[in-house]
């Protein structure tokens, strides 16, 4: 894939890498968004996860990589003091809305304040077996076309001319790859390398990993297995588990297996099955070696007694009730459960 890097930060994001070479390396993951599926609960924000990455003395927020993001991902980059302007790259899973709803508002805010321009990675477009197009390039040509039409970009251009006449859109620098089997670096600077691999949830569905000298995140997106349904020998991704193979921490949208189809829940077996379950990503986290499993995307929402239009069969469920599953099956690593600003920094301190 062509490196377009955009030039407007490149130098000062050059400086930054350069100069965490030299100390301590370190990175921060932070979900911004933990709303499992397209309902909103209780102002959980939609799915995303920021990786910061730096040294010490910048409180390891050198560079900021934002993976998905959902409804509300502004608002959970505020209360952390972040800006959009401050993001470097943005990578995308899918263009599913609720790992996407949030990127209007940040592109939007971003060319208010006159951030410079930002490469979008994502998958090229890809035709679902039901003949319907996926494309991340035509929902980011297009993500800011109502604010076009009424004429808010053209009133506050008038405003102030450093802002550029195509809105938001005109912000992005679209880098698209066909995702493999195998995993394939698509984004690389200084010592920050990203590889991505296909997984199974839509069309043009991606996981990532992100390596650094402070360590590793794998973002496994809403991946699950190629098989859609049992008997298959797990729900979880056979290519993210190549992916993650040595990581220390793997990222994951999660459901629990009090929703499975013959539970009483009347939830949909093609939405259950794919997702991975909570034991799932436990038993592939033990295999590969993860030291850190943040289950993120919860279906249920902890502490809801309906999922979407679903009961939850039983009743609410806790923290405790993912730990359960993910401990059932060996995983002997550090289970995170995922909440709307969660976080885990390496190396800790
Ligand atoms: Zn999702």
């Amino acid at each position: 894939m062509k490196r377009n890097f955009a030039a407007a930060i490149g130098a000062m994001v050059l400086a930054a890498l350069t100069t965490t070479a030299r100390a301590a390396p370190c990175l921060v993951v932070t979900l911004t968004g933990t709303q499992g599926g397209p309902t909103v609960f209780s102002g959980q924000a939609g799915a995303g996860t920021l990786v910061s990455y730096g040294d010490d003395s910048k409180s390891c927020g050198a560079v900021k990589l934002q993976f998905d993001a959902g409804r509300g991902t502004n608002m959970r980059l505020s209360q952390i003091n972040v800006t959009p302007v401050q993001l470097c790259w943005i990578f995308l899973t899918h263009i599913h809305g609720d790992h996407t709803e949030g990127l209007s508002d940040v592109m939007m805010l971003r060319w208010y304040l006159k951030g410079p321009k930002i490469d979008v990675v994502c998958s090229a477009d890809a035709v679902s077996p039901l003949g319907f197009t996926n494309s991340c390039r035509n929902y980011i040509t297009h993500i800011a076309d109502a604010f076009l039409q009424f004429g808010e970009i053209a009133e506050r251009r008038s405003e102030d001319s450093a802002r550029l006449a195509g809105g938001p859109a005109d912000l992005a620098n679209v880098l698209t790859f066909e995702p493999k089997e195998e995993p394939q670096v698509v984004w690389s600077s200084g010592d920050v390398t990203v590889r991505a691999i296909r997984s199974t949830h839509i069309a043009a569905h991606a996981s990532y990993r992100l390596d650094t000298p402070a360590g590793s995140v794998v973002i496994g997106g809403d991946a699950s297995n190629d098989m859609p349904a049992p008997p298959r020998a797990h729900s979880t991704s056979d290519q993210v588990e190549r992916l993650a193979y040595g990581a220390d921490v793997i990222v994951h949208s999660t459901i629990h297996p009090v929703l499975c189809p013959d539970g009483g829940s009347g939830f949909p077996a093609p939405s259950f099955y794919r997702q991975s379950l909570a034991s799932d990503l436990g038993a592939m986290a033990k295999r590969v070696g993860t030291k850190y499993l943040i289950l993120t995307h919860l279906a249920p929402s902890l502490g809801t007694a309906r999922h979407n239009r679903w009961n939850v069969p039983g009743g609410a469920l806790a923290e405790a009730d993912y730990r359960k599953a993910v401990e059932a099956s060996g995983f002997t690593g550090t289970t995170i459960v995922g909440t709307d600003l969660a976080t885990l920094r390496l190396p800790p301190k």
